[in-house]
């Protein structure tokens, strides 16, 4: 199940310079949009949205696996997840796990974005 939160405080209200890139994870913001290629000398800094959730403790979304199916596929599952965010986090910098709690009855997991969270 995924719960959707949203708060204005992560949308971006104005349009960002460019080139910007975050000061915590050197992801830059370019073209509309945010990658992980470097920032050239001179870029305009800011703290990116995915960062700002973080140093918030303030998740996109919270996702809690549990259940038979879970306790017979855990390992599996467990890879699937940090697959997906490896994949996810590549292409889109601001989609990411904040935190991983692999309990013994259920996984909690916390992310950045929306997108990992569905997928
Ligand atoms: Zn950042």
């Amino acid at each position: 199940m995924i719960q959707e939160k949203r708060h204005d405080a992560y949308q971006q209200r104005e349009k960002l310079p460019e080139p910007t890139v975050c000061i915590k994870c050197r992801a830059m913001f370019q073209a509309g949009r945010w990658t992980w290629e470097a920032a050239p000398l001179g870029a305009y800094t800011t703290i990116c949205p995915a960062c700002q959730r973080v140093e918030d403790d303030f998740p996109a979304a919270h996702i809690e696996i549990h259940g038979n199916f879970f306790k017979e596929r855990r390992e599996e599952m467990h890879n699937l997840i940090r697959n997906t965010e490896k994949q996810e986090k590549g292409e889109h910098p601001l989609e990411r796990i904040m935190t991983f709690a692999a309990e013994e009855e259920h996984f909690l997991v916390t992310t950045t974005g929306i997108q990992s969270a569905k997928r």
